[in-house]
């Protein structure tokens, strides 16, 4: 069976990945000149499926409005992006139903299990080399309501497998030593045992070099032009190049690109690029650095240690594709990283700090889209939003099986493109 993957971010790669160990054969075709170089190259590093309740939560309309307009806020909208949110923004609201909510909620957090539990398997075949740690996530919280709201949250984490515990602020200074000199700021937060971290794009790197020798082909640096189909067929893939691919399967792995891709085929995938920024700052120089992945629920934001570096990740603005650094929320996570971690000032040289923005696509409903589509041999595989890298081992799998008919471990129907309607 041959198969064309359009995308060798996290999710091309890893469904590339499992159809070659299906017995496929893989073309992947990236614009880019290697593996991972756009959404998953300085993503906030951690595989927690401790985060996989919806961003649009019941209220997040409230949430937003308040947020309307303030350069500073962890969501930001701007105005020339909102013509082409519309009809997206309206079902992102539609899915903040409190039922249609814990439905997605469930969706998300049993794919991620599935996930998580694949990426040994993974390690096995392509070594834990990127900066790979197990340690869990601690979740930060300023007042005790925001811990309480969030325990009671993940008492359905616990209830599908998705273990956490509540510290108060002292237990927090047990599990992270780094975050002594704030403790009496804390209320306290959660910790998720079973949250992993790494480094994505090195993870891509490595993916894509053991798929290459495993036979599946790579052809970088090549643009998508065209997906052309006829009937309810897709038919091939034109690129910028001049060639033309034919295969028996295609798979869409573009990221937010993967909507307009689609729109050639008649094929309306509601994700939308929602724009995040880190910041990557040298560690080595300072002994008493974090060791332990930690979200900030306050500032919106993450300190993820991704070997002797420290990634801090965070907040989202919609500003369709623009991947212009604005230096404001650039200067955010630099704020959080200060506050949470004060005694790293002497340690911080601005001049060596690595300031990246991608742009998350995300789905109207905060769940993935995979699998089959109306367009007979067109497949999805986007749509993860904040969590592809948490996602990317099951959703690559569970795709690679949907195609060469290997039943799924999860069943595929909850997350097909035919759920939106
Ligand atoms: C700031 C930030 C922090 C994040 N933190 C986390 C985190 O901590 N944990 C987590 O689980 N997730 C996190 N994410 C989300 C995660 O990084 C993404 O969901 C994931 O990287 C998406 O991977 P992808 O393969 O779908 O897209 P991409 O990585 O963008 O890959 C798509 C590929 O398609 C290619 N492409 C696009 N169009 C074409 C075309 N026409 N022709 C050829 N090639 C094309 C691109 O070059 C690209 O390589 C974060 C994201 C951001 C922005």
């Amino acid at each position: 069976m041959r198969i064309v993957v359009i995308g060798a971010g996290l999710l091309g790669l890893t469904t590339a990945w499992f159809l070659r160990r299906h017995g496929g054969e893989v073309l992947v075709i990236d614009r880019a000149p290697g593996p991972g170089r756009e959404t998953s190259f300085a993503n906030g590093g951690m595989l927690h499926a401790s985060q996989a309740n919806p961003w649009n939560e019941p209220g997040v309309l409230r949430h937003a409005l308040q947020m309307l307009g303030k350069e500073d806020a962890a969501l930001l909208f701007r105005l020339r992006a909102l013509p082409g949110m519309l009809g997206w923004g309206l079902r992102f609201l539609h899915h903040s139903h409190p039922s249609r909510y814990v439905r997605n909620f469930e969706k998300n957090a049993q794919l991620a299990r599935y996930s998580l539990s694949l990426m040994h398997e993974l390690r096995t075949a392509i070594g834990a080399d990127y900066d790979h740690a197990a340690r869990g996530t601690l979740k930060l919280f300023r007042d005790r309501a925001g811990v309480d709201a969030a325990a009671r949250l993940c008492e359905r984490l616990a209830a599908w497998d998705i273990p956490f515990e509540i510290v108060d602020g002292a237990g927090a200074v047990r599990l992270e030593s780094a975050l002594a000199p704030i403790a009496e700021r804390l209320a306290g937060g959660l910790y998720f045992p079973a949250d992993e971290s790494g480094d994505a794009y090195r993870f891509c790197e490595l993916l894509a070099a053991a798929a290459a020798a495993e036979g599946v082909r790579f052809a970088y640096g090549t643009t998508v032009k065209r997906l052309l189909r006829s009937a309810d067929c897709m038919l091939g893939v034109s690129t910028a190049d001049g060639a033309y691919h034919e295969a028996d399967a295609f798979v869409l792995a573009a990221g937010s690109y993967s909507a307009p891709l689609a729109r050639q085929l008649g094929l309306d995938v509601p994700v939308r690029p929602a724009k995040g920024y880190s910041i990557t700052v040298p560690g080595a120089a300072w002994e008493g650095r974090p060791r332990m992945p930690v979200i900030d629920d306050f500032l919106h934001a993450a300190v993820c240690p991704l070997g002797d570096r420290l990634r801090v990740a965070g907040t989202a603005e919609f500003a369709g594709f623009d991947l212009a650094l604005t230096p404001s929320r650039i200067a955010n996570l630099f704020t959080l990283l200060k506050q949470l971690y004060p005694a790293i000032a002497p340690h911080l040289d601005p001049t060596h700090v690595e300031a990246w923005a991608g742009l998350r696509p995300m789905s109207a409903d905060g769940v993935g889209i995979m699998g089959e589509t109306s367009v007979r041999k067109c497949f999805l595989n986007t749509g993860h939003g904040p969590l592809g890298w948490t996602m990317a081992a099951g959703a690559g799998k569970l795709v690679a099986d949907a195609i060469v008919g290997s039943g799924p471990a999860l069943d595929l129907a909850a997350y097909r493109l035919a759920r939106f309607r």
